[in-house]
């Protein structure tokens, strides 16, 4: 009987290095647990190794290809252009190394402990390593999904207080007769062809079948795809797939939509070596296709053989796919699945996302995954790429519908760059124009959908797109448009005869939904708002301020440092606390003094930190006006200053582009002004967000009409802490987020805290 190697402890086991597994061992890592990933190939997963990247390393080549071919419309003129198909499989070689390299790096960076072998299970909280037999497709193909060596002698056990299964998916086979012919590949077997095939078949035009299909069409096969859907691209909006469609017909590249392979034969001795029937559903008019390589390109299925689920009592479905809750926890406590083994979203991004929340909740925070603003991404030419509701799913979900299309051929830096296919199609309710869905078929579509996951994100409606100013000419113009055609006030296009909008607004009403993101409070969002368009609403009776809204000198209050000043409305509140390892935060400080001679403190760490949070999570930057949220678009961070006989709140003003040195003079000469009493009312702080450091540890803030939150700074101090497995003394610094519960809700405020305590505990970022 084999030897069964010592247990290597770690508080997280990650089993695969895809975009799932390797970016949530990174963040464990730097959340203080100490991680360990088990990989059977390179890091990196299908996404870097088998799909996303080399693919779109590929399509590269096959648009340079067509651009060459071209150039004489654009008055390049290029004679003899020509593919050489080994020089683009081995550019994809180097693309895929360079970033597969890059994440192995970033592993080691972080200090994660990489193994490479077959992981199984062999209880909750245990898996052994054993080594990887032959790959599947032979020498040069994936090993991702290569069974375990047949010796299985472990090279190592590792024990985990948690478990992270993120072993992605494999090509299902279709029950086609003739499936295992030679020539029959799926998209792992086409990138081991030598050579561009004469002619291809496609089964299935989803994502991948369409993309080799734009691929090959371009280096020159005859491509004929074959979709059970009524069109291709079937997941996205309709006239989207319709689009795509008149665009592949006039590049020549066949499509049977609505038909399916019943059947692959050999042709005999003939070139080419296949023969494919391609029938309606129901086997009726059958008809052939000669093909040199059929490509399989739909059906995955969960990567779990072998894995030992059953050993750990995991729950999958009944095709196999692992069972997660949207913490992405399994039945079994400690063990959680990410990305494509979830059979959720089989997405990379969505992996990733997915694995850095499973790393913040086995860290110890209350996050939740959300999928109302999940983006695709098609790269055909021309792209296709969209996010939320198509206009069908949304008519069918009950929503009254506005619509609004406008195409790129309308639309000046389209005709600039030559690319003047496809539209922008954005999908909204009605009444209050909130975006549901947008949808983009054209040149560069990939990069502008995330202004439509951004409206999502944040509940913004058809206005709020609308009123934003798009820099001219550019592709992105074109949301901006299909937004006004909705609103029924085109500008660049004639107007339809059939408004869509009843209600023609100009586009500058302020959106009153709560953004997709589930954790916005109750009264969330109202579009962005200046602050400085606020009549001050602070009051010199608050305990902790002194500042009002009249002019003059400021007359300030008694200071009181506890909550629950009597005769005071209060705001409905909680606080969040947290504590931080504040050691590296000391060290960069004291640096960052001697190197600068300016005396940084400890607050205007913090204060630079919320500030670069703040920028990207303006959820935060926000209070409460009555009946509605008032978002802040300027960062500006309130800070609390020791006066003359109060505690004042003054503010430094766009905090987020300032340095932290600069923040460091400003509090500095702020907190003279105010021992002086010359503090004028025109500083009054009147930011959603203040920093409060009193240097007591169980202080909770009051909040100001003005203020959505209010963070108390402790003072830090030693205590002893468990770090690698050793007993150390580190400085510790205890947070408390009292936020007005109106603004945000606690999975919100705790995702703040969480970030915060990161980037105190990884203080470089803040200073970068
Ligand atoms: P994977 O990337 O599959 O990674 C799982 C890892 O686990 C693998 O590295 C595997 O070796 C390892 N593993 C499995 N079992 C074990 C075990 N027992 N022990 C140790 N290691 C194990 N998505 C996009 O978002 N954009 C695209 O453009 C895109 N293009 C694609 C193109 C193609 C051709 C294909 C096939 C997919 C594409 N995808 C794309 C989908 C994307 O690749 C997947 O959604 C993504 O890779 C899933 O990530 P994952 O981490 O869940 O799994």
């Amino acid at each position: 009987m084999p030897q069964q190697p010592q247990a290597q402890v770690f508080d997280l086991v990650v089993v695969g290095g895809g975009p799932g597994g390797y970016p949530a061992a990174i963040r464990a890592a730097q959340l203080g647990l100490k991680t360990a990933l088990v990989e059977k190939e390179r890091p990196g997963g299908v996404c870097l190794n088998w799909g996303c990247i080399p693919t779109k390393a590929m399509l590269r080549s096959a648009e340079v290809l067509e651009t060459a071919r071209h150039g004489a419309e654009y008055g390049v003129l290029a004679d003899n252009v020509r593919l050489d198909y080994a020089a683009v499989l081995a550019r994809k070689d180097r693309v895929v190394k360079s970033l597969t390299d890059g994440v192995a790096g970033l592993l080691a960076a972080s200090g994660v402990t990489v193994t490479i072998g077959h992981a199984r299970l062999t209880g909750p909280r245990t898996v052994e390593v054993v080594g990887v037999g032959d790959a599947p497709l032979g020498q040069g193909g994936p090993r991702y999904n290569a069974p375990p060596a047949p010796d299985g002698a472990p090279a190592a056990t590792l024990e985990g207080r948690n478990l992270l299964l993120a072993t992605g998916s494999t090509p299902a086979v279709l029950p086609i007769p003739g499936i295992d012919l030679p020539g029959v590949v799926t998209s792992d077997g086409a990138f081991l062809l030598e050579e561009v095939p004469r002619r291809i078949v496609i089964i299935g035009a989803s994502a991948v079948g369409a993309e080799w299909a734009t691929m090959f069409q371009a280096f020159g096969s005859e491509v004929t795809m074959v979709e059970l859907m009524d069109r291709l691209l079937p997941a996205e909006d309709e006239d989207i797939g319709k689009a795509l469609a008149r665009s592949f017909a006039r590049r020549g590249i066949k499509v049977e939509t609505g038909r399916t392979v019943t059947g692959i034969a050999p042709a005999g001795d003939q070139a080419p070596p296949l023969v494919v029937t391609v029938a309606d559903p129901d086997g009726g008019n059958p008809r052939e296709v000669e093909a040199d390589v059929v490509l399989v390109g739909v059906g995955r299925r969960p990567n779990t053989a072998e894995l030992g689920l059953e050993r750990a009592g995991v729950a999958t479905d009944l095709r196999g796919w692992v069972e997660v809750d949207d913490r992405l926890r399994t039945g079994v406590p400690g063990v959680h699945a990410v990305g494509d083994v979830t059979g959720r979203v089989l997405l990379a991004h969505v992996a990733s996302h997915q694995g850095l929340v499973a790393a913040g909740v086995m860290a110890g925070h209350d996050e939740r995954i959300d999928y109302r603003a999940v983006p695709a991404a098609t790269f055909t030419h021309p792209e296709v790429a969209s996010v939320g509701l198509t206009e069908a799913a949304a008519r069918e979900a009950g929503h009254d519908v506005a619509v609004g299309r406008f195409p790129f051929s309308a639309l000046g830096r389209a005709q600039t760059f030559g690319g003047v296919e496809g539209l922008v199609k954005v999908v909204a309710e009605r009444d209050d124009g909130h975006v549901l869905g947008v949808h983009v078929i054209g040149p560069g579509a990939s990069d502008l959908i995330p202004e439509g996951v951004l409206a999502m994100q944040l509940g913004a409606t058809l206005s709020d797109i609308a009123a934003t100013i798009h820099a001219h000419p550019t592709l992105g113009e074109g949301t901006m448009e299909a937004a006004l055609v909705a609103l029924g006030l085109p500008v660049h296009i004639p107007p339809s005869r059939q408004p869509t909008s009843p209600t023609r607004r100009p586009p500058a009403g302020p959106s009153r939904r709560p953004p997709a993101r589930p954790a916005a409070g109750p009264a969330a969002a109202d579009g962005p708002v200046d602050s400085r368009a606020h009549a001050p609403s602070g009051s010199a009776t608050l305990p902790h301020r002194g500042t009002g809204p009249g002019a003059g000198p400021v007359k300030a209050a008694p200071a009181a440092l506890a909550s629950g000043a009597p005769g005071q409305e209060r705001a409905p509140r909680f606080d969040l606390k947290v504590t931080v390892d504040a050691t590296r935060l000391l060290g960069l400080r004291a640096e960052l003094n001697q190197q600068t001679g300016v005396e940084v403190g400890l607050t205007d760490l913090v204060v630079k930190a919320c500030a670069g949070l703040l920028a990207v999570s303006p959820e935060l930057n926000a209070s409460f006006g009555g009946d509605r949220l008032l978002v802040r678009r300027r960062v500006d961070v309130g800070v609390a200053v020791v006066g003359e006989d109060a505690t004042l709140v003054s503010a430094v003003r766009d905090a987020d582009r300032k340095s932290v040195v600069r923040i460091a003079q400003e509090v500095a000469e702020l907190a003279d002004r105010a021992r002086a009493g010359q503090l004028g009312a025109e500083e009054a702080a009147q930011a959603a967000f203040t920093v409060s450091s009193l240097g007591v540890d169980q202080f909770t803030a009051v909040l100001e009409p003005s203020e959505g939150a209010v963070l108390a700074v402790g003072a830090a101090h030693p205590e002893p802490r468990v770090v690698d497995g050793q007993v150390e003394v580190r400085q510790v610094l205890r947070l408390t987020l009292s936020i007005d519960h109106r603004v945000v809700d606690g999975a919100t405020g705790g995702r703040f805290l969480g970030r915060l305590k990161d980037a105190l505990e990884q203080p470089l970022q803040i200073v970068a």
